[in-house]
């Protein structure tokens, strides 16, 4: 995908808006590039990378675009540590926002007779609120739950009979298992959920579908890109379609920074082809999907991307392969009598680099044989000839952070 002559005056104007206020991120980082540049896709794809670094160490405001009085209010990234980023808005960003989140809704069938019970929360994260905005100008009733009080919320959705759920798939669950075990399932309505998720699986997907009996949707966004909303998955397809007279989006090889081919998985780049408070150009993500080069069969003319499948941070290369773990946990669920906890090593020997996939195994099935079972489907799958090590159940140490489980023995 290529920006299109719209594409590029709109990145033109955000790049001069951008770069318009004294002192603010952009104007000295492209101090030495002119928006009038920015004739083709070579020429854009000189420009460098915006990093969430870059937007921290702006803090509070140096990314702010315009004015103080045309900037309305802000939003704060959860970073996990450290200082936060800050995304000033102005009233259009709001409203593009809110025009952004509805076309989601519309995408995923809800109408304004829908009552959407919104369980994300409000304040500096841009999640509630999102949710709620598009509610709002699509004219359907919303619920502004917030997040916890599990009691309460199952109570509103019976009294009100709400109709649409938006959560994270790990309360989405949480609630799909309360209303079970209180057995209120036929005082249910819910016909839909938008679920915004980094990554959740299949297994995830079908319990909550199936206790809440509800037709799930992927949304997507990030707080730096106005938050959730810029895309949403349909009915017809798993990918999501995406916004692109909002935001351009690349996807680009991590680790050497290259715009990749359709269809090829890589780290989400968006530009902002709107945005006043905040232009971002070329900002990394960190998240790992691919551009679905096929139209979908629900006829909606937006470009799509897969599911998130991961953090670019958690990828590794090896052999030439680009190898990241909702990759290999894929392969290791296709395979019978694989267990969900596995480890990676990667070595260097002889002037090879060298994988070795330990993985638990479910007793009474053969250890040589699941070895072939699996080396095999990665082989296939990845294109990658491995060294599968099945052990027993319990074998492997236990580790909450997923990214631990890649071990990187070359450097
Ligand atoms: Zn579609």
């Amino acid at each position: 995908m290529q920006p299109n002559e719209l594409q590029l005056s709109m990145i033109r104007s955000r790049i001069a808006a951008a770069k318009s206020r004294e002192d603010s991120l952009y104007a000295k980082k492209f101090s030495h590039i002119q928006p009038d540049d920015i004739t083709d896709v070579a020429a854009f794809e000189a420009l460098p990378f915006t990093e969430k670094e870059e937007l921290r160490d702006a803090y509070p405001l140096g990314i702010q675009a315009v004015p103080d009085e045309e900037i309305v209010r802000i939003h704060s990234s959860s970073g996990t540590t450290g200082t936060p980023i800050i995304i000033p808005y102005t009233q259009q960003d709001v409203n593009d926002w809110a025009f952004m989140f509805k076309r989601c809704y519309e995408m995923a069938g809800i109408t304004k007779l829908d009552r959407i019970h919104i369980t994300p929360g409000y304040g500096l994260w841009t999640a509630g609120i999102g949710f709620q905005l598009g509610c709002e100008l699509l004219g359907a009733m919303a619920i502004p739950m917030g997040p916890g009080n599990t009691d309460k919320q199952i109570r509103m959705m019976m009294d009100l009979g709400s109709t649409v759920l938006c959560a994270t798939s790990s309360y989405a669950l949480l609630l799909a298992e309360e209303i079970e075990k209180r057995g209120v399932k036929d005082q249910i309505k819910l016909r839909k959920g938008v679920i915004g998720s980094e990554r959740w699986g299949d297994k995830m997907r079908e319990r909550i579908a199936g206790e809440l009996n509800v037709e799930l949707y992927d949304i997507y966004g990030l707080t730096e890109i106005y938050g959730p909303g810029i895309g949403i998955s349909c009915s017809a397809d798993a990918p999501m379609h995406y916004w692109d007279d909002f935001i351009y989006l690349e996807i680009i090889d991590p680790k050497t920074g290259k715009v990749l081919p359709e269809g090829e998985i890589g780290e989400i780049v968006i530009t902002t082809l709107k945005k006043q408070g905040a232009p971002l150009i070329r900002y990394r993500t960190h998240d790992l999907s691919r551009i679905v080069p096929e139209p979908c069969a629900c006829g909606s003319p937006f470009p799509r991307i897969d599911r998130i499948i991961g953090r670019s941070d958690d990828m590794v290369k090896v052999k030439g392969v680009n190898i990241y773990p909702g990759q290999i946990e894929d392969v290791l669920k296709l395979v019978d009598g694989v267990s969900s906890e596995y480890q990676v090593m990667i070595d260097h020997l002889m002037g090879k680099d060298e994988m070795t996939l330990f993985f638990e195994t479910a007793p009474g099935y053969d250890m040589d044989a699941v070895n072939k079972a699996v080396a095999e489907t990665f082989k296939t799958k990845v294109g990658l000839t491995i060294h599968p090590k099945a052990v027993s159940i319990g074998d492997l140490p236990r580790s909450e952070k997923k990214s631990t489980r890649i071990y990187d023995n070359r450097y």
